[in-house]
């Protein structure tokens, strides 16, 4: 069965999308099946793996409200040496907001759809929309665990503890086994001292929940995404695409001495 990952973090532009689509791209590299979902209506994701969001006439929005299958919605995205499965979006599904408020299970749309092709996948990665709305809420109740992106910078903190607080009721009403999965360290310069403060503190309060592999800032992580494609397919020598080969690494063996643990 697939792992299921979202990435969420209510606040914008922390790199939660780079994370998603360069983590699939590194993923798929090592050989794993992997399936991008889509859950922002900003469409980044989709666009950053080269696919024109407004041409899509399935997305995950028709998936949601019950209009598209599973089948019906997925795209495969393939680059030089890697491939995966994209579930796209695009500004449609700004609109499920509040259609989904009508129907019935409007928190588990999304795990509903992906129940049945679990299977077909090692990893499910889903990229969250900056809030924390009936969308997050869907990825939240489809995950298993949720994997954090942020900038060690002063708010992201105090944005934290708002996070973490969502999770606990999304624990208590939606979906008993998500679990934080890591905290990641994105857009890091070094160089500030503010950034090695938080760093340091989130590494004391939430240890070895924070990836050892940081993600610095990188001119290639930004434009990759205007080439449609991930940075590991536009330049993988860049520090950026290296950083989110050891993320996708780091995944993985988490994964395995959990399940060796469990097994
Ligand atoms: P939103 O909340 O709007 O969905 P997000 O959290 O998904 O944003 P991204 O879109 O991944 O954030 O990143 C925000 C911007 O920063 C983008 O222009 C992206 O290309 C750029 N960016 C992300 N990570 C890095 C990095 N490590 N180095 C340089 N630029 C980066
Ligand atoms: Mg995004």
């Amino acid at each position: 069965m697939a792992k299921i990952l979202a990435v969420t973090n209510q606040k914008g532009g922390v790199g939660k999308t780079t994370t998603a689509l360069n983590l699939c791209a590194g993923l798929a590299l090592l050989g794993e099946r992997v399936l991008l979902a889509d859950l922002d209506p900003q469409g980044n994701a989709t666009t950053g793996c080269g696919v024109v969001k407004q041409d899509v006439r399935r997305t995950v929005y028709q998936l949601l409200i019950g209009n598209a299958s599973f089948a019906e919605a997925r795209l495969r995205v393939a680059f030089n040496d890697f491939a995966f499965d994209l579930l796209p979006a695009n500004r449609e599904l700004a609109g499920a907001e509040i259609e989904l408020i009508e129907l019935e299970a409007r928190e588990y749309r999304l795990r509903q759809a992906l129940d049945g092709v679990s299977g077909e996948y090692d990893f499910i990665i889903i990229d969250c929309p900056p809030a924390l709305n009936l969308l997050t809420v869907n990825g939240l109740a489809a995950a298993q665990a949720v994997m954090i992106p942020m900038q060690c910078e002063y708010y992201a903190l105090e944005g934290l503890s708002d996070l973490v607080n969502t999770l606990k009721k999304v624990r208590a009403h939606l979906n008993p086994v998500l679990e934080i999965e890591g905290l990641l360290r994105t857009m890091y310069d070094p160089r500030a001292t503010l950034t090695q403060q938080v760093s340091g503190e989130l590494e004391k309060h939430f240890g070895d929940k924070v990836y050892k592999t940081i993600v610095p800032r990188n001119i290639r992580l930004a434009e990759a995404p205007s080439y449609g494609k991930p940075a590991l397919a536009y330049d993988r020598n860049s520090r950026g695409a290296q950083a989110y080969f050891a993320l996708a690494q780091e995944v993985l063996e988490r994964r395995q001495r959990k399940e060796g643990n469990t097994a």
